[in-house]
């Protein structure tokens, strides 16, 4: 998510693995957001990237794209396909087994998402003991574990619901970049188990806060308290602050469970 100056160079630093990237989602067209994304794009081409990319952006994103790319007299070896984000919603993004994508609204300067990332339950369990008396054939077990219902061998339908059970609490992570304080938002991040928001400014700087349309840090813990989240990350900070701990401490005065969000540290939702 986003993609800012520097990129290339921390992904370089932290060893992140170029070639697992398929997705990129920006929140929004200011520049610390997104001056990293061309260079990475041609990389990739210099890397011989096969393996489609998408972007997930607001529309003018592949406007500017295409023009640098023409600028420089650069096809790509790989298929760049664009998807236009707005800011008007819940929208659902990508899908597949394992989670599901959406951007929703933030209030911003320019137009602006946040997205959220929601896991899908995982396979379900199958309860051996009620399948013992089943005359289920064990080929069947993998469409069970699905949450599909099957017949068994003398036709009876075989409810998935009644055979085995739902394993694992479905984890969310909401990503919330610029953003002025607004509770429109909770509810699109309610329950997240973690919650990443923006803080850039201590409320001391309410109004330079509300000017540039931006959090102050008590501002995002309030926000994770109405969502009722488990954990809440900030992050964004004015390069005037020397020392963030100011920063976590008045967050934590009122959700206690705030965490910075220090470049290369690791976050397990
Ligand atoms: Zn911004």
């Amino acid at each position: 998510m986003d993609c800012g100056e520097g990129t290339q160079q921390r992904m370089m630093q932290y060893k992140v693995k170029w070639f697992r990237i398929d997705h990129i989602f920006i929140s929004h067209l200011h520049g610390d957001h997104y001056y990293g994304l061309i260079g990475l794009l041609t990389t990739y081409n210099l890397l011989k990237r096969l393996q489609p990319l998408t972007i997930y952006a607001p529309a003018l994103l592949k406007d500017i794209i295409e023009i640098q790319l023409r600028a420089s007299n650069t096809k790509l070896n790989y298929e760049l396909h664009f998807k236009e984000t707005k800011d008007d919603g819940l929208h659902l993004l990508f899908e597949n087994d394992y989670v599901e994508i959406f951007s929703f609204p933030l209030e911003h300067k320019i137009p602006t998402t946040g997205f959220l990332f929601k896991q899908k339950a995982g396979l379900r369990k199958l309860l051996v003991e009620k399948l013992e008396g089943m005359d289920v054939d064990k080929s069947n077990y993998k469409s069970l574990k699905e949450g599909k219902d099957i017949t068994d061998r003398n036709n009876n339908i075989i409810k998935a619901e009644e055979v085995t059970e739902s394993v694992s609490h479905p984890k969310i992570y909401a990503f919330c970049s610029d953003t002025i304080y607004t509770e429109s938002i909770v509810e699109y991040i309610r329950e997240a188990d973690l919650l990443y928001h923006e803080s850039t400014y201590l409320h001391e700087s309410l109004n330079r806060a509300i000017e540039t349309k931006h959090s102050t840090a008590l501002q995002a813990a309030q926000i994770a308290k109405l969502a009722n989240v488990k954990r809440l990350l900030i992050g964004h900070f004015s390069s005037r602050y020397l020392h963030l701990s100011i920063l976590l401490e008045e967050s934590k005065t009122v959700f206690e469970n705030t965490e910075l969000a220090i470049e290369g540290e690791v976050f397990r939702v």
